[in-house]
């Protein structure tokens, strides 16, 4: 296996890295680390969750120079705010043993602290094209000595909705550039970009299947529409934090609202709603503090949340491309996740035609209590069980289950029965992982039924770790 300092990268990032847990490059990051360092063109394409930040991030970082005020040296252009500010936050930290600043700048927050920073000086600038473009016209910054371009998400880019911009913006670099630009879906229209702007590019590929892009599972339900909001709830229940698509930013906010009715704590993120709003629903969600996250397509382009069980396609994805891109908001960085799309009868022949494109064919089927087994793997979801005195068994009439989530990961099946036993006979305790025997942050608790009520009273919303427990009855799901 090769390592970071072998691909070329110096020891104070190295180091950097590795204090992060970062220790051994994936395989895009090994292919394309030499030739970036070497200052070459790249294309890049490999799977969502793959860690193409880090592939473009890390030699930029080697190579950009300190930049005057006003004057930045390197600019990395993304499609959403979010995945603006999680560009920025991934590379900030490794940019300091670099002695090099970065910043972010996108719409809908305050011109103040943006024109603050850029005025100090910003080395790497990550941007969306909109408050980019703005900025420049207030005579905020130039891009004349921008040496190196990277385009994020290039094929969204690309697409008619940004693509003047983004001429306009990688026009106004300098032209001797390094021009990078990664997707998991490069296609034609990416191409047409490269063509344009790169130089004897180098196309660094990786496939789908490999140990670090993890396993994912896709599974798609013949629905009723009006039974939609009840599936939803349930999978999340029994399976774990999810982010759910919907179409219209209307249906996401409602889809939000109808789970709280259902026991669901869940947040909204899309365009619609103020960039305060949504910095604070994904905060919410990537904390745990919330159980899901209904969003539109907005969040469906290069976020990366910890722990995402399972992404709910709740109406179906406008294309493949964007089926594939709100898949990959699970199964990122070698865990396993699934994707379950809720169909109705009348888009069973989109939904064909779709997978048809992806290569897929995965039968519609009725909806199940669990999700299928994964060929080649032991068990969909792994369990950490503990059983005191009677063995797994239907549950009695003496017995209740409770449902337990936002569990801090490192929480064990035994200290968790341990919690509960406090207050009454607990026979079994179950936390649901990752097949890597991490926590998915929920699990079962059965005990005593008369015990129930009381844990339930003394444990909900009690902190561990400093986390709030949610704790309830299971639901009787049929
Ligand atoms: P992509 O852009 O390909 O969708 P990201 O760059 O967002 O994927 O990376 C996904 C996750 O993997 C991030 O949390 C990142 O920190 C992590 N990651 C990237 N490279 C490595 C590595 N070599 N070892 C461990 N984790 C990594
Ligand atoms: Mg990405």
């Amino acid at each position: 296996m090769t390592t970071f300092a072998q691909l070329g990268l110096p020891y104070p990032l190295v180091h950097t890295l590795s204090g992060a847990g970062v220790t051994e490059p994936f395989p895009i990051q090994a292919a394309v680390i030499p030739d970036a360092l070497a200052g070459r063109d790249i294309s890049g394409r490999a799977p969502t969750g793959s860690g193409k930040t880090l592939a473009f991030g890390l030699p930029l970082l080697v190579r950009v120079s300190r930049a005057k005020p006003g004057r930045p040296r390197a600019l990395i252009l993304a499609p959403t705010r979010e995945l603006a500010e999680q560009i920025s936050a991934e590379l900030a930290p490794l940019a300091t043993p670099m002695a090099r600043q970065v910043t972010a700048i996108y719409g809908g927050v305050a011109y103040g602290p943006q024109k603050d920073a850029l005025r100090r000086g910003v080395d790497v600038l990550v941007a969306t094209p909109g408050r980019l473009e703005d900025l420049i016209a207030q005579g905020t910054l130039a891009l004349d000595e921008v040496e190196i371009v990277v385009i994020d998400e290039a094929d969204r880019m690309a697409d008619m909705g940004f693509l003047p911009a983004v001429r306009r913006i990688v026009g106004a670099t300098c032209q001797q550039r390094q021009t990078m630009m990664f997707s998991a879906t490069l296609d034609s229209e990416a191409a047409a970009l490269s063509h344009r702007y790169q130089r004897n590019a180098v196309l660094h590929e990786v496939a789908a299947i490999g140990a670090q892009t993890g396993q994912v599972q896709h599974v798609f339900w013949r629905v009723d529409e009006h039974d939609r909001v009840e599936h939803v709830a349930g999978l999340i229940e029994r399976n774990g934090r999810a982010i759910a698509f919907t179409r219209t930013r209307r249906r996401a906010d409602r889809l939000a609202k109808q789970l709280g009715l259902l026991g669901i704590s869940s947040v909204a993120l899309h365009g619609g709603r103020t960039q305060a709003q949504r910095t604070k629903a994904l905060a919410a969600f990537a904390s745990g503090r919330v159980q899901a996250m209904v969003a539109t397509d907005v969040a469906a382009r290069g976020i990366h949340i910890e722990a995402v069980a399972m992404v709910i396609q709740v109406d179906l994805a406008a294309d493949a491309k964007s089926y594939l891109h709100r898949a990959g908001r699970t199964a990122r960085a070698g865990a396993d996740g699934t994707v379950v799309s809720l169909i109705a009868g009348s888009e069973e022949r989109e939904v064909l035609r779709m997978q048809k494109q992806l290569q897929m064919r995965t039968p519609i089927v009725a909806p199940t209590r669990e999700l299928p087994v994964r060929k080649g793997s032991s068990s969909s979801v792994r369990t950490e069980v503990e059983t005191k005195g009677v063995a797994p068994q239907p549950q009695t009439a003496e017995e209740q289950s409770l449902y337990v989530s936002n569990l801090p990961w490192e929480v064990t099946a035994h200290e968790l029965g341990e919690l509960f036993s406090q207050y009454g006979k607990v026979n079994q305790t179950t936390i649901v992982t990752h097949r890597n025997g991490r926590s998915r942050g929920f699990g079962f608790v059965n005990m005593h039924a008369l015990a129930a009520p009381k844990a339930i009273d003394g444990l909900h919303g009690a902190h561990l770790n400093g986390r709030p427990l949610t704790v309830r009855p299971a639901r009787q799901v049929a």
